[in-house]
């Protein structure tokens, strides 16, 4: 997977709300799957999308003690919702629907989308569909990190099999990842989104980030 160019992150190990579990749980359900990434792959990521996009203050907290940069989306395919081969158009059409208002938005031109490689149509229909929109509409797929203008080194961290020592946060973090990982509660979608805008806007380039797929796969992994 990532030797194909995708980046790795976290999507916990259990996939409990993270908001609604005590500080011990949420660190373990990071923890747990550290030490599975780094039986897999030999480092664990800097990215984790908190499930359900659920994440309080308290456990922005513990994400950000924990050196995490938590990202959210603002396209919503609801490919969830629409898994069969008929349905499955109308997450087409969300997708194409929303990346295009935000290609049209001067101060918004990136996009952060979510789907969910663990269904059939999104991995053998909607993925497929999307890629090609893209082509289309004369844009380019990136992942996460280099949709927030952070540089690839950024992406992983060391394992140190030390609870304490894993609570630093790289010092080499781009800001712009810092920010979105500062913010709090429900603003944090928002907040990634439009800082991921504003660098690509700089860059004169479009991104359709689809970590969530690989986010999915971790799960798929952990369970
Ligand atoms: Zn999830």
């Amino acid at each position: 997977m990532e030797t194909e160019g995708h980046q790795i992150a976290s999507h916990t190990w259990t996939h409990q709300d993270l908001s609604k579990v005590p500080a011990y749980m949420r660190r373990k359900q990071l923890w747990n799957l550290e030490m599975a990434l780094n039986n897999i792959v030999g480092k664990i990521p800097t990215y984790m999308r908190p499930p359900y996009s659920s994440c309080d203050s308290a456990c922005q907290k513990d994400v950000d003690d924990l050196g995490y940069h938590s990202i959210s989306f603002d396209v919503d395919t609801d490919d969830y919702n629409q898994n069969n081969a008929s349905k499955i158009q109308i997450s087409k059409d969300r997708f194409k629907t929303n990346v295009t208002t935000n290609l049209a938005n001067t101060e918004k031109n990136a996009s952060l989308v979510i789907s969910h490689d663990i269904l059939e149509q999104t991995a053998h229909n909607l993925t497929e569909y999307m890629l090609s929109t893209l082509t289309q509409l004369g844009l380019k797929a990136v992942t996460v990190g280099e949709c927030l203008g952070d540089p690839e080194e950024n992406w992983y961290r060391q394992f140190n099999g030390s609870e304490s020592d894993s609570t630093s946060t790289p010092s080499s973090t781009a800001g712009s990842a810092q920010a979105s990982s500062s913010s709090s509660g429900s603003a944090a979608p928002e907040q990634s989104a439009s800082s991921a805008s504003s660098l690509i806007q700089t860059s004169n380039q479009f991104a359709y980030a689809s970590f969530a797929v690989l986010l999915s796969i971790l799960v798929a992994l952990a369970v």
